[in-house]
């Protein structure tokens, strides 16, 4: 707030609310240092699409009239993608690169991204353009009517269909674990306010799922239908294993139902087998003995062992992420960072 540039502007909510003084003449002064807009994008092997996306968001980010600064985390990729972006830093000053140590996944990179973010407003994107740059605006004019986190929906998905079914899935997941009534957790074309993007960072989790994270920590949050295309170059970075995995986090990371649920599973067997172990007796006082049935007290004893594995899984899941947690290894480790220059 000290040392910087002094300038005037209207009363915005993209002008920082701790550094803009309302002068004797009503005025606003802002003392902000930082920009206005720090865009945070997430790159792993995606040389091809980094020339196209930072031309338009350039000139997309220009055409607002805001300041602004571009934050390339590179994940480790192994393709040319770093040294296009060093480029980047050549000949735009807004652009400053962050590469990390190896690759640590998307969630970490953009975290990566957020601890050096100094914008009041702070915007994620994918760097594979299946988002347009183009939609920004519109989330930033959600967050000027007084949202703290708006999400992009894509409401006409161009992705394979079974990348969409599993989505819906993971969609259907998150809003029972996390109680918000978001369609699309996936889209990471999203805008925070800078005081939700540093309670992300203060959670330190290990696994953080950072749509999720957002709406839980926001008071308002806005869902704005975005536009979606098909990847052009390279191909998606999640298998169907990855996009299981992210389940499994969603559910254990935000909620105890799972467990919950498969004690109530518990308590249900239990009754159905002392039921069923009564009905068998009346049956032998009634009839007597008899040998049929054998099978489906095996078919009974499959079901029973098959609730008991999800269970042990289950718990094992929720002792993994305390085990995660306890050990407090950092999510991601940042090698260097590059801008004007390119020294690191
Ligand atoms: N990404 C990343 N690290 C990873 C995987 C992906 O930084 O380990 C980036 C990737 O370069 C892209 C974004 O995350 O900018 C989304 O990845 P992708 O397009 O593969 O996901 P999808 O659109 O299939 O969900
Ligand atoms: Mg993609």
């Amino acid at each position: 707030m000290l040392n910087g540039d002094v300038r005037t502007a209207s009363h915005s909510a993209l002008t920082c609310r701790v550094c803009s003084e309302i002068m004797a003449d009503g005025e606003v002064r802002t003392l902000h240092e930082g920009p206005d807009i720090s865009v945070v994008i997430p790159v792993y092997n995606e040389e091809d699409n980094l020339a196209p996306l930072h031309r338009r968001l350039t000139s997309v980010l220009q055409a607002l009239g805001r300041r602004y600064e571009v934050i390339y985390v590179d994940d480790g990729s192994e393709d040319r993608s770093l040294d296009r972006l060093r480029a980047f830093t050549d000949c735009d000053s807004h652009v400053r690169v962050v590469e990390l140590a190896r690759n640590f996944g998307q969630h970490a990179a953009i975290l990566a991204g957020f601890s050096l973010a100094r914008g009041e407003v702070i915007v994620t994107l994918d760097a594979d353009l299946q988002n347009p740059p183009e939609d920004i605006p519109k989330l930033l004019a959600a967050l000027e009517s007084g949202y703290e986190v708006a999400g992009g929906w894509r409401t006409n998905r161009r992705d394979p269909t079974l990348r969409k079914l599993a989505s819906r899935v993971v969609n259907w997941m998150t809003r029972l674990a996390t109680g918000t009534p978001i369609h699309d957790h996936g889209c990471m074309l999203r805008a925070y306010r800078r005081e939700i993007v540093q309670e992300i960072l203060r959670c330190e989790e290990r696994a953080a799922f950072i749509p999720a994270l957002a709406n839980l920590l926001a008071r308002r949050s806005a869902e704005v239908p975005v536009s979606h295309g098909e990847r052009v170059f390279g191909r998606s970075k999640y298998s169907p294993l990855d996009l299981l995995r992210l389940c499994f986090d969603l559910l254990t990371g935000f909620s105890l139902l799972p467990i919950q649920l498969v004690s109530l599973c518990g308590v249900v067997v239990a009754l159905g087998g002392v039921t069923f172990g009564a009905f068998l007796l009346v049956r032998r006082l009634l009839v007597g003995p008899e040998a049929e049935g054998l099978f489906i007290l095996f078919a009974l004893l499959f079901v029973c062992l098959g609730i008991l594995i999800l269970a042990v899984g289950i718990v094992g899941e929720y002792v993994g992420r305390i085990y995660l947690e306890v050990r407090r290894r950092p999510a991601y480790r940042i090698r260097a960072v590059y801008s004007g220059g390119s020294d690191p």
